[in-house]
């Protein structure tokens, strides 16, 4: 077995290894990259970037079919050609899949292997017949769609976040297993492409870790696009019927079952975890198979640290490059940071999409501290009427005696990116007062956040 030494291995190139591969390569440390699958990982090859281009595809034909609104014909009926949403979303996702690779090969002291890499101990990494030691390792492994033991699942074909990639067609009528973020977002757009689609959830509302309101008005939007949606479905049983699919939903109320042509599982996900003999390295895992990590993302095993959607501290793009930074800017650059810096942020991109930041009013409620909140509804929001776009609300909570802001939901036209208004308040750490006071841009939806503030009620 050839064996090489290395100063550092980094195992995945998700949104996290290739900034710490390139950085260490950059201070002289001599290191290697390993990746198993596609260059890039999910963000780039099965999650974020392909759905939100398949997310603007949807968009665009969701205007032209209410362009009238607008005082626009079209001249025909609006017809969704899924081949090329598909050719779109290939092409922009494969410029960031090579990018990722190219900017990697080019790395000066920075060699990549391509295969699966497994720890043989603490030290030691496999891939192939390759053997590689090196005194610091960096797993950055994210994860993959949980497929759960659900009756029935071995007997039908379904698809995942990652097998929705290859699909160019409009399924007839896409059952979606999972009313959260994944399977929301799938939803909305394949019923804008030309779908039935009937989303299929276990709790009593969509996306249970939000707010009730929250949850209420998503559904009102995505029921309003004729998505019909199956709540309280306890007990999920898949069968085949034909070349149909049927679900066992056992809801209190509808029908039993809903069948349909597809099935979309969006259960959750898993870390890439149980096939990487972290067990020879000794490093611990939680029960979910999550990598135990420290704040600053050391292992249980000195010399090993775990990044991004495995360490099970973030999901999201965002944490796992923030992981990154962390890493770099304690080894490299003697500035201690710490995931619990981090303010929890992220967005739902249904459309409207939904910005989250901080903490939900049941967090807040769960602290026992005095909150006030302020909330206004879009249609009291010019630029929103203007755009006619006028589903969800602005909401923000803010502690009553310290007068910092403790979070915020915006869902709602541009909620997503106005968001960040409130979130850069919470990282400076600054009073509400401050954005009361502040002077915005007229006519958009953060002119709004100011005159939320205005009037703030006890939580
Ligand atoms: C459908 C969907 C939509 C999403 N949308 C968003 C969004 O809009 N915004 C957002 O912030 N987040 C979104 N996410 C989450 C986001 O994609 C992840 O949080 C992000 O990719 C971070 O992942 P990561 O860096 O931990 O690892 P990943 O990106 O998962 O990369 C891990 C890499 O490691 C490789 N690997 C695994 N095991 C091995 C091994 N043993 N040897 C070698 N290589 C290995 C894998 O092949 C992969 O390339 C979405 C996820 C999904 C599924």
């Amino acid at each position: 077995m050839p064996s090489s030494t290395y100063d550092a291995i980094v195992i995945g190139t998700g949104q996290a290894g290739p900034f710490v591969a390139n950085r260490l390569a950059k201070s002289g440390m001599k290191v290697a990259i390993v990746e198993r699958g596609h260059f890039g990982g999910t963000c780039v090859n099965t999650g974020c970037i392909p759905t939100k281009t398949m997310v603007a595809s949807a968009y665009a034909a969701h205007l032209a079919r209410r362009a009238a609104d607008f005082g626009v014909g079209i001249g025909g009926s609006v017809t969704v050609d899924m081949a090329r949403v598909k050719a779109r979303k290939d092409e922009i996702s494969g410029q960031s899949r090579s990018g990722v690779e190219a900017g990697l090969r080019k790395t000066e002291n920075c060699t990549v292997y391509q295969g699966h890499a497994r720890f043989e101990s603490a030290r030691v990494v496999t891939v192939g017949s390759d053997r590689l030691t090196a005194e610091r390792i960096f797993i950055n492994v994210g994860g993959r769609a949980l497929v759960p033991d659900m009756p029935g699942l071995a007997d039908v074909p379904f698809l995942t976040n990652s097998s929705m990639m290859g699909v160019d067609f409009i399924p007839e009528h896409l059952v979606i297993v999972g009313g959260s973020y994944i399977g929301l977002e799938f939803g909305q757009m394949f019923r804008r492409f030309g779908s039935r689609v009937t989303i299929v959830e276990m709790a009593d509302r969509l996306i249970r870790r939000e707010d009730e309101d929250v949850s209420a008005a998503v559904l009102d939007i995505l029921q309003g696009e004729g998505i019909d949606v199956r709540l309280n479905a306890k007990c999920i049983s898949l069968s085949r019927q034909g070349t149909n699919i049927v679900a066992g939903v056992d809801c209190t109320d509808g029908s039993p079952e809903v069948t349909g042509t597809h099935l979309l599982l969006a259960v959750g996900r898993r870390p890439n975890t149980d096939d990487l003999g972290l067990e020879h390295a000794g490093v611990k895992v939680n029960q979910q198979g999550y990598i135990e990590v420290d704040d600053e993302l050391r292992t249980s095993v000195p010399g090993i640290w775990a990044l991004g959607d495995c360490n099970g501290r973030g999901a999201f793009t965002h944490t796992s490059f923030n992981d990154a930074e962390i890493v770099v800017a304690n080894l490299l650059e003697n500035d201690t940071r710490r995931v619990s810096d981090r303010i929890p942020v992220y967005g739902l991109f249904v459309d409207p999409p939904l910005g989250r930041v901080g903490m939900t009013d049941a967090e807040v409620r769960a602290t026992g501290r005095p909150a006030l909140v302020g909330k206004r509804a879009m249609k009291d929001v010019k630029r929103a009427v203007e755009k006619g776009e006028t589903q969800g609300f602005i909401k923000v909570v803010v502690d009553a005696g310290t007068n910092q802001i403790l979070g915020a939901a915006i869902l709602g036209t541009g909620g997503d990116e106005v968001v960040h208004s409130i979130l850069d308040v919470m990282y400076a750490k600054s009073p509400y007062t401050l954005i009361k006071r502040a002077v915005h841009i007229h006519p958009t939806v953060s002119e709004l956040v100011p005159t939320t503030l205005w009037s703030l009620k006890p939580l």
